[in-house]
């Protein structure tokens, strides 16, 4: 019988109502929900409600919930507010507060809740469940994580084994075949370049990003847990993530880990820094780079994604009004591919196609699968599949390698 999603707390707590932390042991218990996300040092200047994109669309006031949130009473009352499923932990309201504050995170804290008394949409019990059994929020079997390999020579890493690169491919990447394209064209690319590397294989289990944004924080926890000690294991130099959610995560949730997590943008920009990777033809189009909130606005990555871009002969690199940390969400974070929006307002990925069209690109370029998936969907439900591409940067590369 499969476990249900309301047993996780109490399988995961033990006799003192305390969790185990990477390596430390935290009460929960004493502290009020003002203490733990730092609420007291808001100044209610309003900069967090000002700059959230989902403004445009939704009734989200980040700025009010921080403010309500002081008070312990009200807590059950905003939790059940359907504005907390808006947020897409975009990070923009945590870039821009002057405090350094992260007020997402109050709404992650309610979603908690939500989570904890068992009350959540069938879709997102789904997707959390599916995390817990199988290793993956998209219901898919394990023990097919590692089908898209077939058919190439990929190198995989053995535990205690040196290798300097150590790839970390992403549930979405591994399972989504309109995506599993970067992992393919990457390895080929690596194979080509005679870069040492190793990918971790069937026993690669999901980073917890999403689990973190769906408010399951106990079973995160568990997560980081199990995930630092195997992959510590790994005598290697990087992790390198190919999806900008696992490279967050690793960089910002997983203090434990012994040895540095990058994005793939980045180990290419090397490569092609030092010359040891070069493209065979060019692209002569208008491209233009959305920048992933998760590689972005939460990861700091902002130029070598261009850099890759501008080495491809014939590209013209056009640049969004909204672009780098100002960024607009494309709403595929945050635990959204499992939250039923209910505005009917026009989607940001929609917003964003319209801002390219107004460009005049050709090729929206992305670094994320999330956002391969929203754009493109935008694109087609705005009718522009044969006027303009939404394209990974690793696809595109991969055709021109
Ligand atoms: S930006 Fe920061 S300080 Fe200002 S209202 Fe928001 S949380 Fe408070
Ligand atoms: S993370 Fe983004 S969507 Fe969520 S409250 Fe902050 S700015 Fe708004």
């Amino acid at each position: 019988m499969r476990q249900r999603l309301s047993d996780f707390p109490q399988r995961l707590k033990d006799e003192d109502n305390t969790f185990v932390m990477r390596g430390m042991t935290m009460s929960t218990e004493n502290q009020t929900f003002a203490e733990k996300f730092d609420l007291l040092g808001c100044i209610q200047c309003g900069r967090c409600t000002g700059g959230c994109p989902v403004t445009e669309r939704t009734n989200l006031n980040v700025r009010r919930f921080v403010y309500d949130a002081c008070n312990e009473a009200m807590l059950d009352e905003l939790a059940k507010q359907a504005e907390i499923w808006d947020c897409t932990a975009c990070h923009t309201c945590a870039v821009r507060c002057p405090k350094g504050l992260k007020p997402l995170e109050v709404l992650l804290g309610l979603r908690t809740r939500i989570v904890d008394s068992g009350k959540v949409e069938a879709t997102v019990r789904n997707a959390l469940e599916s995390v817990f059994l199988e290793g993956n929020p998209w219901e898919k079997a394990k023990a097919t994580r590692y089908d898209w390999m077939e058919g190439l020579e990929v190198k995989i890493a053995r535990p205690g084994v040196a290798v300097e690169n150590l790839f970390y491919v992403c549930c979405t990447i591994a399972y989504d075949p309109r995506v599993q394209v970067i992992a393919k064209n990457l390895v080929r690319l690596l194979n080509k370049a005679g870069v040492d590397y190793g990918f971790i294989g069937e026993d690669e289990s999901c980073c917890g990003s999403e689990v973190l944004s769906l408010g399951e924080e106990l079973l995160f926890e568990e997560i980081v847990e199990n995930n630092t000690g195997f992959l510590n294991e790994f005598k290697a130099g990087r992790i390198v993530a190919l999806s900008p959610h696992c490279f967050t995560t690793f960089r910002s949730r997983y203090p434990g880990l012994n040895k540095p997590a990058i994005h793939y943008t980045r180990l290419l920009a090397e490569l092609l820094g030092q010359g040891k990777i070069t493209w065979q033809g060019g692209l002569s189009k208008k491209v233009v780079f959305h920048d992933p909130c998760y590689l972005g606005k939460q990861g700091g990555v902002f130029d070598e994604p261009r850099r890759l871009l501008k080495g491809i002969e014939g590209v013209e690199l056009l640049e969004f009004d909204r672009a780098r940390e100002r960024s607009l969400c494309c709403e595929g974070g945050g635990g959204k591919m499992w939250v039923e929006s209910t505005s009917k307002k026009q989607r940001l990925a929609e917003t964003r196609i319209k801002d390219a069209r107004e460009l005049g690109a050709a090729v929206v370029a992305v670094a994320c699968p999330f956002c391969v998936l929203t754009l493109e969907d935008a694109m087609k439900a705005l009718g522009l599949e044969e006027e303009m591409r939404v394209a990974e940067i690793m696809e595109l590369l991969g055709e021109l390698a």
